[in-house]
């Protein structure tokens, strides 16, 4: 799945390729991507332009010159190209917008999983989805502060709370193990458990690792591409996702998989001790 760093590079991607196109056409191929009724969708944005591609957490929003603003959600495996003729594109690719280049954009979902919803730009932040969203790493709303009264208020594990996206927004599981294992931080200890100093390795712990993920550009797990058809420069280096059986960086002990909120959760079981 993607996560806020790929999200970010995809976003970076499109607002290089697509700013000042005007959509000319949208083929809907599959209407179930599109929330609402798909010939609102379609009339509002035809002949709109694309002012800019902003982000929220995971969400993607384009936002037109018509005070629009489509918001897009890859979930597990949503990406956008750009391509120079339809036949481009291949089976997976549901929704094509035509641009007044002659290029199209389109979007492709293996497993159709991803969601466009077009709102009011003013209206964004009401969205549910995006209103429940805690703040993000690395802007000023996201203190040691916000993030240990968020720990606090609940006594689900730690992994969960930061899966859950109301503490802190943008990490899925990839970015969670890897900031509990910079943390020093066991998976399942209850969120309102951490010691200060926890807490504080968390906080730096979640800024360090998202800033240098969106600096390569994310990780290329799974089949994830930016806009450009390109994969990061350089891949990220995971510390410990995906290397269970492998020794520790740290201490060389055997990295240990569980599944944790119900989710394959990786983890060291000599640098991450579970505190009673
Ligand atoms: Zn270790």
């Amino acid at each position: 799945m993607p996560e806020l760093p790929e999200v970010e590079t995809v976003r970076r991607g499109l607002n290089k390729m697509i700013i000042g196109q005007k959509i000319t056409a949208i083929d809907i191929l599959y209407d179930k991507i599109i929330v609402g009724d798909v010939d609102t969708f379609k009339e509002q944005l035809i002949d709109a332009t694309i002012a800019y591609v902003g982000r929220r957490a995971k969400y993607l929003l384009f936002n037109f010159d018509n005070g629009l603003t489509m918001i897009s959600h890859l979930r597990m495996e949503g990406k956008y190209q750009v391509r120079s003729k339809i036949s481009d594109f291949d089976k997976h690719v549901h929704i094509i917008f035509h641009l007044s280049n002659g290029e199209y954009l389109g979007y492709r979902d293996v497993r159709k999983f991803g969601r466009m919803q077009l709102v009011d730009t003013n209206d964004v932040t009401k969205v549910k989805s995006i209103a429940l969203l805690g703040p993000e790493p690395l802007t000023p709303e996201f203190t040691y502060q916000s993030l240990l009264e968020g720990l606090k208020s609940t006594r689900k594990t730690v992994k969960a709370t930061l899966l859950d996206q109301h503490v802190v927004s943008g990490l899925g599981n990839i970015y969670a193990d890897e900031v509990l294992w910079l943390a020093k931080v066991h998976p399942e200890q209850p969120a309102n458990e951490l010691t200060t100093q926890q807490v504080k390795d968390l906080h730096n712990g979640i800024n360090e690792d998202i800033k240098k993920a969106i600096d390569a550009g994310g990780t290329t797990i799974r089949s994830y591409v930016d806009a450009t058809g390109h994969s990061g420069e350089f891949q990220f280096q995971l510390n410990v996702y995906g290397r269970q059986g492998k020794p520790c960086k740290r201490c060389e002990t055997i990295i240990e998989k569980i599944k944790v909120a119900g989710r394959g959760t990786h983890f060291c079981p000599h640098c991450q001790v579970l505190q009673s």
